[in-house]
């Protein structure tokens, strides 16, 4: 398989803004911003999309969730989106499983 655009940034053949690794994730600034703040977790291990996750995964899928409650208490946020978008059809442009973190909505009134 062709390595994604996420490998290239892990192994630093491509540059990102880096927010958080450890040895399971690393978390980068998305590089076209849907909210004030926009992270991408992602999981070292390149599993294609949310439909290829085994059994095998889940505690990696446990501890993405994890590293969000990090990176809220990290930036200070109350509240967060954790979204994947699974497949072409649903909205996923990079073949590397990611959760995009959005932060930093108005708040409502
Ligand atoms: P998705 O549509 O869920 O596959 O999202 C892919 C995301 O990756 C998009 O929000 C892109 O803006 C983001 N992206 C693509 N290339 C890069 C890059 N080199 N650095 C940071 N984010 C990227």
């Amino acid at each position: 398989m062709e390595k994604s655009i996420f490998t290239r940034i892990m192994e630093k053949e491509i540059p990102a803004r880096v927010e958080y690794e450890d040895e399971q994730v690393i978390v980068i600034h998305d590089i076209a911003p849907k909210a004030p703040v926009h992270l991408l977790i992602i999981p070292r291990k390149p599993i294609a999309t949310l439909m290829d996750v085994q059994e095998e995964d889940l505690p990696l899928i446990g501890h993405i969730h994890v590293v969000a409650q990090k990176l809220a208490n990290k930036l200070g946020l109350k509240g967060f989106r954790l979204i994947n978008n699974c497949g072409k059809e649903g909205g996923q442009e990079v073949f590397h499983i990611h959760y995009h973190f959005l932060a930093g909505f108005q708040e409502e009134k």
